[in-house]
């Protein structure tokens, strides 16, 4: 069949839009060519998806920083072997602008190394800096600067760490320093192997705040790190005790800041971390600290406008957050998150373990009652309206999910119930976050990461980039474009 006049009018209009589009780009990838953005930052929120964001800002009032951007794009989020990606082929895809297979990092699916956006920086003279608020090892950070086939490869990407030439690690520790993890071959001790490379390891927060340029190559952590060489949460964080993100962004942008310009890439890790544990008030207060972390970046930007990039991202969203819940309908009252004072990692570690102790033998549900509205602001006596009181049908379910914690049933993860209900978590305290959420207006339907897409925010030089709607493969290539490099994959040399 031959094509009517109007098949033939579309087609040509497409063919010209598409000429449109590439010439556009091709005077796009020109002009940064010529200039190219000299400061670049790209802040990964892990796990936080638009709820996220929007949670955050319904609890606390105001706009995010990250949010005020003027360009938003919608990022779509699928590795290349399932439709749910995890942190490592998240940050491979936009790192190298390879899309890869799950747990890989800085990898093709093929195993081909593939290099980063932070290698590129580095080969064109420019400073680098990772900052995550996990161990620096974690599959997001890794990803700039390692290529292993699997992201619990810890010792092989700490001594990736120590080898990258990379001017500034900060946040978090190492988890495999001695490689005792099982499947790998001790290549010597990576700390000793970071410190010979020439990099000045700090954990001293007084020290930490001294440092400067002469100091040379930094790697500093914090002094304590909370779980799986984590910063503590934001919530759990002990003020003029704990570096917090924010403070490692501002010390990383003194450090780097020089006349070739950086790339640095910070990573707020344990929004996901709380959005596993459906713990919103934990992934609400690592937003903000997050959030806090790119008002640094904004700060920087206000004095070099025209030469300052500035990314914000997720990798994925976590946990099915939603806001709205069946038993509340159309009504929120984020108000009851202002009740919880610790995250559920903290109630686990330093409260719950403690209680069991200390009562050994005679563990009864009443005697924690005191202790849960302590943290959590739950009733158990008084207003039955009150939004806090705990109903009968509530209690119900926490003295179920104490028997279970007691009896450790958080790890029968072959039971399908057990499963759904606590994923593995401690069932009492997923049970309690799980009600005060509820009482909220927030709802969760998963204990691990979602496919809804994510936002991303840009402002300044390439910002325009950023708008549209891509997969987060693209965002690779977008900041290649802004910083003036071919935006193809290039294969890594080591
Ligand atoms: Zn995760």
């Amino acid at each position: 069949m031959r094509p009517s006049c109007f098949q033939r009018s579309v087609s040509v209009v497409c063919m010209l839009m598409t000429l449109l589009v590439c010439a556009h780009s091709a005077a796009a990838a020109e002009s940064f060519a010529k200039k190219p953005a000299k400061y670049v930052f790209l802040f990964i929120g892990d796990g936080m998806g638009l709820p996220q964001k929007q949670a955050t800002e319904a609890f606390t009032g105001r706009q995010l920083v990250l949010d005020s951007f003027p360009v938003h794009g919608i990022t779509t989020t699928p590795a290349a072997n399932r439709f749910i990606v995890d942190s490592a082929a998240a940050a491979t895809a936009m790192s190298t602008g390879q899309l890869t297979d799950v747990g890989m990092i800085g990898m093709a699916p093929d195993k081909t190394k593939v290099k980063t956006i932070a290698e590129m920086a580095r080969e064109k003279g420019m400073k680098v800096g990772i900052v995550s608020s996990v161990s620096i090892d974690h599959a997001t950070p890794a990803a700039f600067y390692a290529h292993e086939e699997s992201r619990n490869l810890y010792h092989y990407i700490d001594h990736a760490l120590a080898s990258s030439g990379f001017d500034y690690f900060a946040g978090g520790g190492i988890k495999d320093p001695a490689g005792k993890r099982k499947g790998v071959e001790p290549r010597g001790n990576a700390m000793d192997a970071i410190k010979n490379a020439g990099y000045k390891v700090v954990t001293d927060r007084d020290e930490f705040l001294k440092l400067n340029r002469k100091d040379g190559k930094v790697f500093a952590y914090n002094s304590w790190l909370q779980d799986s060489g984590a910063l503590p949460y934001a919530m759990d964080s002990r003020p003029g005790k704990d570096i917090t993100l924010a403070e490692f962004t501002a010390k990383g942008i003194d450090l780097l800041d020089n006349s070739k310009g950086f790339f640095m890439m910070v990573e707020g890790g344990k929004i996901d971390w709380a959005c596993h544990a459906n713990d919103a008030k934990a992934a609400i207060m690592d937003t903000v600290a997050f959030d806090e972390a790119v008002a640094e970046a904004v700060r920087f930007y206000k004095k070099h406008p025209d030469e300052t990039l500035i990314v914000v991202t997720g990798d994925h969203e976590c946990g099915g957050m939603t806001l709205g819940f069946a038993g509340t309908a159309y009504e929120s009252d984020f108000d009851v998150l202002k009740k919880q004072y610790v995250s559920f990692q903290y109630f686990a570690d330093d409260v719950l373990k403690l209680f069991k102790k200390e009562h050994q033998g005679s563990l009864a549900f009443n005697d924690l009652k005191p202790t849960i509205t302590h943290y959590f602001g739950l009733q158990f006596a008084g207003d039955h309206a009150d939004p806090m009181y705990v109903q009968p049908h509530e209690l119900a379910q926490l003295q179920d999910a104490f028997v279970k914690s007691v009896a450790g049933d958080s790890m029968k993860l072959n039971d399908p119930v057990s499963v759904n209900l606590y994923g593995g978590y401690d069932p009492l305290i997923v049970t309690i976050t799980h009600l005060l959420n509820n009482k909220a207006g927030l709802a969760w339907t998963s204990f691990s990461h979602t496919a809804v897409p994510v936002g991303t925010t840009a402002v300044g030089r390439g910002a325009d980039l950023f708008g549209g709607s891509y997969h987060q493969t693209a965002i690779a290539k977008k900041i290649m474009t802004a910083m003036g490099v071919k935006p193809h994959v290039y294969v890594a040399a080591n």
